[in-house]
């Protein structure tokens, strides 16, 4: 059994640490929240003081942190004192399964590899209920022979997972699949919203188009409309779930990805402002799905 470090005990990271307890895995954790790093203890991890306390001593680190700014400051670099490259022993490997930009993602492997540390990224999708499930879709990005080595950690909190390419491509894989999302869910709100100012049950729709050509996962296992998918934020006053905000921070990445790359995205680019939106309206912090509510006239 290993020892892990895990930074980052959020939404997401709370119950794949618990997932790596529950797998016999010995998991010390650090949260800038109290309240992130309790629930951690109470499903078995122990308590670490610092990022850096987190670090040492560990056979893996994992991180499940907000952005790129958080993971370029969290693991910094050689000879940055209290970070997660400068702390890690020697033959660490390091996963981190947040979203963030592909530049970041390259350049905290590169660290990482100058500190002669093995690093992969494997951000993930299937939301909380995949967390907790063990479920995931982990979508890798780096050496082959790191990925080797993170995946049987990453089959314990995922139920898939694809090797993409180097450092960048298990990002570039994760900012796509997120914008589909975001334009999905804003259809899949705007189809509900409209059956329901037409008087028709929204279940009718959901019945009709989960088993017909309108059908998405945001549709069957996600959907905006509450009572309509068991279990999803939509039923329990939008908490997140996928916060708004991270939407909004992903869907910004994808267009500033398609930018660099010359390619136009109009549905990617309305959905990143609706997202916009919908933070300056003050959701930022509510779900994702709550995004419906926008588009509510009554
Ligand atoms: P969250 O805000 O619930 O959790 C992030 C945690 O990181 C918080 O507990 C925060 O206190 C902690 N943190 C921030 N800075 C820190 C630091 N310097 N040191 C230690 N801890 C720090 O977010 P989440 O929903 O768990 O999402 C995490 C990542 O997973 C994001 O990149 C997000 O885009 C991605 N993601 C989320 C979902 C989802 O459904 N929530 C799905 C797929 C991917």
């Amino acid at each position: 059994m290993a020892r892990i470090g895990f930074i980052g005990l959020g939404n997401m990271g709370g119950p794949m640490a618990a997932n790596l307890v529950k797998a016999g895995h010995t998991v010390t954790a650090f949260d800038l929240s109290d309240a992130a790093v309790s629930a951690a203890v109470a499903a078995g991890c122990q308590k670490a003081e610092s990022a850096a306390a987190c670090a040492k001593g560990q056979d893996v680190i994992m991180t499940m942190l907000p952005a790129g700014p958080h993971v370029r400051a969290v693991y910094g670099a050689k000879g940055e004192q209290g970070s997660v490259i400068d702390s890690a022993d020697s033959g660490t490997l390091l996963i981190d399964c947040s979203t963030i930009d592909v530049a970041s993602a390259r350049s905290v492997a590169a660290n990482a590899e100058e500190r002669g540390l093995e690093m992969v990224e494997a951000p993930v999708t299937g939301g909380v209920p995949g967390a907790v499930a063990g479920t995931l879709t982990m979508i890798v990005g780096g050496p082959k022979a790191a990925f080797e080595k993170a995946k049987p950690f990453l089959e314990i909190v995922g139920g898939k997972v694809v090797h993409c390419g180097e450092a960048g491509a298990g990002q570039a894989v994760k900012i796509c699949n997120n914008m589909m999302l975001a334009i999905t869910m804003i259809g899949v709100a705007e189809g509900m919203t409209l059956i329901r100012a037409l008087g028709i049950d929204p279940a009718i729709l959901k019945e009709v188009s989960t088993a017909g050509s309108g059908n998405s996962w945001a549709l069957t296992n996600y959907n905006p409309e509450p009572g309509l998918t068991e279990g999803a934020p939509a039923g329990n006053g939008y908490k997140p779930g996928f916060a708004g905000a991270m939407m909004a921070k992903d869907t910004a990445l994808a267009i500033e990805a398609g930018t660099s790359v010359g390619v136009p995205l109009p549905l990617g680019g309305a959905a990143a402002q609706m997202f916009r939106l919908y933070c300056q309206a003050g959701m930022g912090g509510d779900d994702m799905s709550g995004i419906i509510r926008m588009l509510k006239t009554k």
